[in-house]
């Protein structure tokens, strides 16, 4: 079995939900904008590295879904995320802060890691080279908040820059934060993460994975205000035995193990 930080991570949020996903193959519609958005800029971020025409790749790519029946949060539309994306693409060149050697291979990097009992773990990380004069890994992220800076150090934290610092080896990691609000911004948050989160981010991958694989899907509901994590959770349906909403909500692919890395280029 191959295991990723988003099957680890949905799991740790609500093991209930893992089992809708993973064992019984119900997987969310892909039609947040946001989500799509996302990976388009990527693919336009890709460009960018190469040396290609960032914006013509990014026109191109969300550009097949100027006509889909998208659900726009936060008064977007295609056009005005369009050009929020051009916007930051300028933005990024100007800053002129990021340097990756040979983009072909620093960029979607693909780390395996053996676990335990012959499963895998593996990352895709979004690319590893220079933020100013410091190597690190580096991940890219679109939202239409700003990343929460104080307090200092909370970036440490992160579970998935920890997840990446552990596959990579490399303590050095930077989230490059893609801000679409009215006037676009990007920021450029670099933390340290330490041997022992190293090692302790290893051990709460196999106690997962052994969950897991005992089979403990106990619901982790988090029906209290504010942090109701059932009201965002596209499972929600299911749980509820609300069959319009899991219409509306999911679709269903049988044997759904892929590993599903895009959907952490979410708003
Ligand atoms: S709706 Fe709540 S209990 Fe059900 S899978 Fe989602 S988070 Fe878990």
């Amino acid at each position: 079995m191959t295991y990723s930080y988003t099957q680890i991570s949905q799991y740790l949020r609500c093991p209930r939900s893992y089992r809708h996903r993973y064992l019984d193959g119900w997987r969310e519609k892909e039609t947040r904008a946001a989500m799509l958005f996302g990976r388009c800029f990527e693919k336009a971020l890709a460009a960018y590295f190469l040396r290609q025409d960032s914006a013509a790749v990014l026109f191109k790519e969300w550009g097949a879904y100027r006509d889909a029946p998208l659900e726009h949060t936060n008064g977007d539309s295609w056009d005005r995320m369009a050009h929020q994306g051009v916007h930051l693409l300028e933005m990024l060149a100007r800053h002129d802060r990021i340097r990756i050697r040979q983009p072909r291979r620093n960029l979607q990097v693909k780390l395996v890691r053996s676990l335990p009992n012959g499963n895998d773990f593996v990352a895709y990380i979004d690319a590893i080279g220079n933020l100013d004069d410091t190597r690190c890994v580096l991940d890219w992220k679109t939202t239409t908040s700003r990343y929460p800076e104080e307090p200092a150090g909370l970036l440490a934290l992160d579970p998935q820059l920890i997840c990446y610092s552990w596959m990579s080896g490399i303590s050095d990691v930077a989230v490059v934060v893609f801000v679409r609000k009215r006037t676009p911004e990007i920021q450029y948050l670099q933390t340290s993460i330490t041997e022992e989160q190293r090692r302790e981010f290893g051990q709460l991958v196999e106690a997962t994975v052994g969950q897991i694989e005992a089979g403990q899907f106990l619901p982790h509901s988090g029906i209290r205000f504010p942090q109701n994590g059932c009201v965002s959770c596209p499972h929600l349906g299911l749980c509820l035995g609300n069959q319009q909403l899991t219409d509306a909500k999911l679709i269903r692919k049988p044997g759904a193990s892929d590993l599903d890395w895009l959907d952490l280029l979410d708003d």
